[in-house]
């Protein structure tokens, strides 16, 4: 396995929707994209990211993988099913709130993303297994932040008011918060 550089703020396959992956007549992807996927998991970890999506390394197809709490697990061609009133994603009884960030935007950038607090993740395993994932909360979060990434978003994009100045400001100063 090796560990792939990530693609940062301004590079184009970030503002690129990414494409389907191609299956093998078995339903299966090619050994290149299983590679790519062990790649794309050395690379979270050792970033101490929570998720991965293909176009952050350089690859423009939709694959996107995550190590939440431990859990690790990688989905290919997803599709989101959202439910429920979009909030902030509560991380603690006492009001504390997620600030999301990006492997791809560094300098200390974070704020608190409006997502849905109910998913269901589909899609096709590594192994050409049909994914089924129903999630809450910040693995919610994850999942709704790494499709944003296959279809060119990013959660700067997401942020509101202040803090959306705040992030913007930060980008234009270069200034770790
Ligand atoms: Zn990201």
């Amino acid at each position: 396995m090796s560990v792939l550089s990530i693609r940062q703020l301004g590079d184009p396959l970030l503002r690129t929707a990414a494409d389907p992956v191609p299956l093998n007549p078995e339903g299966t992807p090619e050994p290149r994209v299983l590679k790519l996927i062990e790649d794309m998991h050395q690379t979270t970890v050792d970033a101490q990211g929570i998720g991965l999506a293909a176009p952050q390394v350089g690859v423009g197809l939709r694959i996107f993988t995550w190590n939440v709490n431990d859990q690790q697990g990688c989905v290919i061609n997803p599709s989101l099913d959202q439910s429920g009133e979009a909030a902030y994603v509560p991380l603690s009884e006492d009001d504390e709130v997620l600030k999301e960030g990006c492997l791809s935007i560094q300098g200390g950038i974070y704020g608190p993303v409006l997502r849905s607090p109910r998913v269901v993740l589909t899609g096709i395993a590594p192994n050409g297994s049909a994914v089924h994932i129903p999630a809450e909360g910040l693995l919610a979060a994850c999942f709704q932040h790494e499709m944003d990434h296959l279809n060119g978003r990013l959660f700067l994009d997401r942020l509101t008011g202040e803090h959306k100045k705040r992030a913007y400001r930060q980008l234009r100063e270069g200034v770790s918060a």
